[in-house]
Parts: C-alpha cells; sequence; structure tokens
C-alpha cells in the first residue's frame, strides 16, 4: 500500500513537472504551434508485412491486436514517460540500456524495452519461414548446439518452460550463440548480449489462435514462421561492429 501511495505521489510530480516544462516551451508560440514543437520521441515502427501475412500461424487478428494495441501503447506509454526528460531524443535502444537495472526507472524500462523486443519480434518472422539458416550463422549454430535440431529443441525447450510472460532469443555472446529466456519486458541489449532472433511468448502472441497450446504456437513459429534472413543480418552486424 505505501508503495503504490508513493507511485501515485511520484507520478503527481512527474504530471507536474511535465506541465510546468510544456508552460516553458509554449510560451511565446501560438497555441497550435505549441504541441508541434515537440513531437513524440518514439513512433511505432511499420509492420514488415501485411497484418494476414502470417496467418494461418499467427491470424491478421492476433497482429491487429498484438501490434495495434499492445506494441502501440509500449510506444505511447514510453512518450508519455520520457517527454521533456533527457531520454527525450535519445535512441531507443540508448534509452534501453541507460535505465537498465533502475529501480526508479522501471516503468521507462519496461516500455522501451518491450518497444525494442516488439520492434525485434515482428522482423524475427516472415512469410513462409522457417527451414535452415545457412553461411556462418548455420555454422555458428552447429557450434553451438550440434546443428539445427538440436538449436530447435533447446529454443523450444526454452520458450515452453519460460513461466509466466516473457521472451526467448537466439544471441550472440561473445563469439559463441545461445539460448536465452528474458523475463517480462527484459530483453538481452541489456545485458550486453546481441539479439539474433525472439520469439514472443507472452499470453497476448497467441492465446487468440493457440488458447493455452504454447508448444504448438513455437512449433509454427520455427517452422513456418523465422526468419532466418534477419538472424543472419543480425549477426553479420555485429562482425562488422567488432562483436
Ligand atoms: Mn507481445
Amino acid at each position: 500500500m505505501e508503495e503504490l501511495k508513493k507511485s501515485v505521489m511520484d507520478r503527481r510530480q512527474f504530471v507536474t513537472g511535465v506541465l510546468a516544462g510544456t508552460t516553458l516551451l509554449s510560451a511565446g508560440l501560438p497555441g497550435s504551434l505549441a504541441w508541434a514543437a515537440e513531437p513524440p520521441s518514439f513512433s511505432l515502427p511499420a509492420l514488415p508485412y501485411a497484418e494476414g501475412a502470417l496467418a494461418p500461424y499467427i491470424s491478421a487478428q492476433t497482429i491487429s491486436f498484438h501490434y495495434g494495441k499492445h506494441h502501440r501503447a509500449y510506444v505511447d506509454k514510453l512518450n508519455d514517460l520520457v517527454q521533456n526528460t533527457p531520454l527525450a531524443r535519445q535512441p531507443l535502444l540508448e534509452v534501453v540500456k541507460r535505465v537498465a537495472g533502475r529501480a526508479d526507472q522501471a516503468a521507462v524500462f519496461n516500455n522501451a524495452a518491450q518497444a525494442f523486443n516488439h520492434d525485434f519480434y515482428w522482423r524475427s518472422m516472415k512469410p513462409g519461414g522457417g527451414g535452415s539458416p545457412s553461411g556462418d550463422l548455420a555454422a555458428r549454430i552447429t557450434t553451438a548446439f550440434g546443428g539445427l535440431d538440436p538449436f530447435r529443441k533447446a529454443f523450444a525447450q526454452a520458450a515452453a518452460t519460460l513461466f509466466g510472460s516473457g521472451w526467448t532469443w537466439l544471441v550472440l555472446d561473445g563469439s559463441g550463440l545461445k539460448v536465452l529466456q528474458t523475463a517480462n519486458a527484459d530483453t538481452p541489449v541489456a545485458h550486453g548480449l546481441t539479439p539474433l532472433l525472439t520469439i514472443d511468448v507472452w499470453e497476448h502472441a497467441y492465446y487468440l489462435d493457440y488458447q493455452n497450446r504454447r508448444a504448438d504456437y513455437i512449433e509454427a513459429f520455427l517452422s513456418h514462421l523465422a526468419n532466418w534472413d534477419f538472424a543472419a543480418q543480425n549477426l553479420a552486424a555485429a562482425g562488422r561492429a567488432g562483436k
């Protein structure tokens, strides 16, 4: 209860601060231009395909809610939270890294990390995906897991056993690949790891299509949706960045 009171108090003080900032900003500007002077810092990235493009494995209805409501809400909330703070106008990943682990910035972290995670998730899938990786990525998967099938087992096991809400990732850790679970909004970039591919295992990602059958959703992701080109691009970009 004390926590709740404190949080309400912080929020009030925050709102007061925002209002004061807005007043300052609008001084000398015509009313309508005052709002135009400070556009939102973050925008909802476009989906890389049509909402129905992943059907029948993920329905247009699921994407419509997941992208149009959930993802959008994280972006909107993040804009509310950082407006008129030093975090506004920073790149999204910079915000995630700056506030990671700070108890006083948990709301900013949760919304910024979820904004990043969802954009990464949409691009981790494509119509006609699944199949096999090739080149350097395939070689590193063999080194790390013993082959594509053992990787699929490890990834599916991690995604299926993640308790509650969260994400499962293929990440680059040093020069090796790993499967990683993160809870709630947590993200590999907050831990110095390079994400290559992810699946969202929050219930909102699959419940309309699969109800409680999370394993079937994971299987559909691996067999029909996983975008290995995107994972390979992420690996190559990390190589160029010297990771
Ligand atoms: Mn989600």
